[in-house]
């Protein structure tokens, strides 16, 4: 009998980014191991996987121990993947307790995992443990700003105690990790009703719904298609760097929330108006990803413009909303 692949575990992997990476790694040769909660997952993201050679979904929380299917292949597991926590601030405020407990308990449990079987873990963290930042654009040696008490402090303080935690393990010698600190992400797999601002804009121009900026729309943000980031997070986990160090991945191309929404309604004619509505508190006014070490240490940059990303996302909303947009198809 020949040897057995190696196995991929992916926290989250019926997710936006997680269900990109699974089918990327089951590309390279992995079997995917896939732990998803399906709070926030579409279902629709599990069937496109379910064919994959290789691929197994599990249903399960990872702030519960882990279930008896990974401690049974916990030997063969040589990679864990955590992307599994709500991103969005709706989601992760309807429920901020589980929200912070996936990142501190949930984190944890896979750690120990990679301490068992010494496998590579890789934290999915996020450019929100720079908060509103005072330095820009953010390099990934700015501590932050960063509030504890307000509503955003239940995912980036649980991610800054994740990263805390993960980087503690790789001090202390229990696992070999790494750590990717992600910038906004867009793409096909998002979920309509996600409440980002790309999902957003674009389903509300796709059925003609009202148009909602919050506040001026001069905040700024740096979106990176999600094929780019797969790419970074591969690359990541497989390199030989010291893994004590954060890597922010993201695009570098800044728009302001106003320019985006005029990329999308050039794309997508709506009869919807744009109401401006209230920022939400402690919204950060600017964000944009310093990547000169993500160059230097894995010879990554991302590759597709917004001008070539959106166009793909807007038809593949436009297809999973049944609206027919005949101009958009083509861009698919
Ligand atoms: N935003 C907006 N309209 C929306 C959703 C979001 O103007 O319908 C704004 C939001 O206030 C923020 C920016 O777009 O300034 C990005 O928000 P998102 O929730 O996508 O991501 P995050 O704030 O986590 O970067």
């Amino acid at each position: 009998m020949g040897q057995q692949p190696p196995i991929a575990l992916v926290a989250g992997g019926a997710g936006f980014i997680g269900s990109h990476l699974c089918r990327a790694l089951t590309e390279r040769g992995f079997e995917v191991l896939c732990l998803d909660n399906l709070q926030t997952a579409r279902p629709s993201n599990l069937r496109v996987l379910e064919d994959l050679p290789g691929f197994t979904f599990v249903e399960a929380d990872i702030v519960n121990a882990l279930p008896a299917t990974v401690m049974r292949h916990a030997r063969r597991i040589t990679r864990i993947y955590n992307c599994a926590c709500a991103a969005s601030p709706p989601q992760y405020q309807a429920d901020p307790e589980h929200t912070m407990l996936t990142n501190v308990v949930g984190t944890h449990h896979l750690l120990r995992l990679a301490e068992q079987s010494g496998a590579r873990f890789l934290l999915t963290s996020t450019s929100e443990v720079y908060g509103d930042p005072e330095v820009h654009p953010q390099v990934e040696g700015y501590r932050g700003w960063v509030s504890c008490t307000g509503p955003r402090a239940c995912y980036d303080e649980g991610k800054r105690a994740a990263e805390a935690m993960t980087f503690d393990y790789a001090r202390m010698a229990r696992a070999e990790v790494r750590v990717a600190r992600i910038f906004n992400t867009y793409g096909p797999h998002m979920h309509p009703d996600d409440g980002r601002v790309v999902s957003n804009l674009v389903c509300q121009a796709l059925t003609g719904n009202d148009i909602t900026v919050y506040g001026d729309g001069t905040q700024t943000r740096s979106f990176c298609y999600v094929s780019d980031m797969v790419e970074g997070l591969i690359r990541l986990m497989e390199s030989d760097i010291d893994g004590m160090e954060p890597v922010n991945l993201g695009n570098p191309d800044e728009f302001t929330i106003g320019e985006l929404l005029d990329k999308v309604l050039a794309l997508v004619p709506t009869d919807g108006r744009v109401i401006h509505m209230d920022l939400p508190q402690d919204d950060p006014r600017r964000r944009r990803p310093d990547i000169a070490r993500a160059r230097s240490l894995l010879g990554w940059e991302p590759k597709v413009r917004i001008d070539d990303g959106l166009p793909r996302t807007a038809a593949w909303f436009a297809e999973e909303l049944g609206v027919s947009t005949p101009a958009l198809m083509a861009a698919e």
